[in-house]
């Protein structure tokens, strides 16, 4: 069952949005200011967010340019009230996914809300077999090789190397990689990634001392490079 955030603080567009996609089949969170629905939207488990651009505390445009700074990939629906905030939404790489504007219909919201989610299963899925270099990863049958001649990563590997190549060239803090790809439930120290990555360097890299694609971000933590 998908599950969306909706950070809405007009009372009555929050419930009806709320009904509607309930009735659809949707786990729905509603929250009513833009600071808490920022950090919910950090916690993740959502699979899309719709966010409205006025709102208490902290406005849409804030939300979602700190959401795509924290490397948070989920997709986000913006809703907007007028046209000069559609200017706004549009003219800002916010890193929105798509925009309705208010008044709208409740047909009309949940199509926009199919099409983003499949679009976002679609990309999932985007990466099966990536090369760079003399590297060439499988990520659906967990193969690797490097040269034409196989080497061996872990699944946690595969999932770390998948995560950045996902986000090439972003810089990606320890904390966001500890997240995503050892997952929140998770507790594990910052460290580990440092230990990961070392590892994943001896595999790919010709000079894993002198890295060609696996590059350390100084205070931040990596990204991949090609
Ligand atoms: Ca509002």
């Amino acid at each position: 069952m998908d599950r969306i955030l909706i950070i809405e603080d007009e009372e009555s567009i929050l419930m009806a949005l709320e009904d509607d996609l309930k009735l659809e089949g949707y786990e729905v969170t509603g929250i009513e200011d833009g600071q808490q629905g920022l950090s919910m939207a950090k916690e993740g488990g959502y699979d899309l967010i719709i966010l409205d651009i006025m709102l208490p505390k902290m406005n849409g445009f804030e939300v979602c340019k700190e959401l795509r700074q924290a490397g948070v990939t989920t997709p986000i629906l913006i809703l907007t009230a007028k046209s000069q905030e559609i200017d706004k939404v549009l003219g800002l790489e916010l890193g929105a996914d798509d925009y309705v504007t208010k008044p709208f219909s409740p047909r009309e919201l949940l199509a926009r809300v199919k099409a983003i989610l499949r679009r976002a299963k679609q990309t999932e899925l985007g990466i099966d077999v990536y090369r760079f270099g003399d590297v060439e990863i499988d990520f659906k049958k967990y193969e690797a090789a490097k040269n034409g001649a196989p080497i061996y990563l872990t699944r946690l590997e595969f999932a770390l190397l998948q995560f950045l190549i996902k986000h090439k060239s972003q810089a990606l803090s320890r904390d966001t990689i500890l997240d995503e790809v050892w997952g929140k439930e998770v507790y594990a120290y910052p460290r580990t990634v440092d230990t990961h990555i070392a590892h994943l360097r001896k595999k790919i890299e010709d000079d894993p001392a002198n890295p060609s694609y696996l590059l350390g971000i100084r205070g931040i933590g990596y990204k991949f490079r090609e």
